[in-house]
């Protein structure tokens, strides 16, 4: 099972084979139920100030930065970059809002993915785009003990957010992996691309209403259609991964 997603991994990245020793992990449409609520959040604050935009498109700027979603939409409708104090304030307002909505809630499956890593000793990074910290608190008493706070990237962290390779190549450095012992697990198409970029085997499920087929063409070795078949199929993947080779004939 998984052999072809896997030789074809290898074949594109020119890898003989992986180790499996750290995971590194997503948090809003991975890890939480967050995202219909970011874009509301989102939708809100920038209606405000004038800039045409649709509810949906809030889902495929999902993983960059809040300063960059600024910055794409100010070029869009205003011709020009934001000022560092407008993306200060609008980011905050943005937050406020997020905040006001009611109580996200962790995806299903999430914690059975978390508690497989940590049986079988992989380490867990958490690779995030979000700076906000309302949620990236609450990680502990969510799902207690799967991430230490030297084991996180967050949107406070990094100079170029995903779709760069960046978040991901620093969390295989706060982990001591290379990109072969490294598998990623995301839920939108420029946290794919940054995760396969990076070099890491990396996981597409499907949370929201991206299409599978969206994070294939963005480079996700394998999707699944929510965490809970992710978490179920993980023991038979991960072995997979540590034990096949690819076939050089
Ligand atoms: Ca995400």
């Amino acid at each position: 099972m998984f052999n072809s997603e896997i030789d074809s991994f290898l074949a594109r990245h020119n890898y003989i084979a992986l180790e499996p020793r750290a995971a590194l992990i997503d948090m809003d449409g991975t890890l939480y139920d967050s995202m219909p609520r970011h874009a509301d959040a989102w939708l809100r604050m920038v209606s405000e100030i004038g800039i045409e935009a649709t509810r949906e498109e809030f889902f495929m700027y999902e993983g960059r930065t809040g300063a960059s979603t600024i910055n794409l939409l100010f070029n869009r409708e205003f011709h020009r970059d934001a000022t560092e104090c407008e993306i200060k304030e609008l980011y905050h307002r943005k937050t406020v809002y997020f905040n006001e909505l009611p109580d996200v809630e962790p995806m299903p499956g999430a914690a059975e993915m978390l508690d497989f890593f940590k049986k079988v000793g992989m380490k867990r990074v958490l690779v995030t785009g979000s700076g906000q910290s309302s949620l990236i608190n609450r990680l502990d008493n969510d799902f207690p003990g799967a991430f230490t706070p030297e084991m996180m990237v967050t949107g406070r962290d990094t100079v170029n957010g995903k779709p760069a390779p960046d978040p991901f190549l620093i969390a295989m450095k706060k982990a001591g992996v290379t990109p072969a012992q490294s598998i990623v697990i995301e839920n939108a198409p420029l946290g794919v691309e940054s995760g396969d970029a990076a070099g890491a085997f990396t996981i597409g499920v499907t949370t929201g209403p991206i299409p599978g087929a969206a994070l294939k063409e963005a480079g996700a070795a394998i999707v699944f259609p929510d965490m809970e078949t992710l978490a179920e199929h993980l023991p038979i993947l991960i072995y997979a991964l540590s034990t096949h080779r690819r076939n050089l004939n």
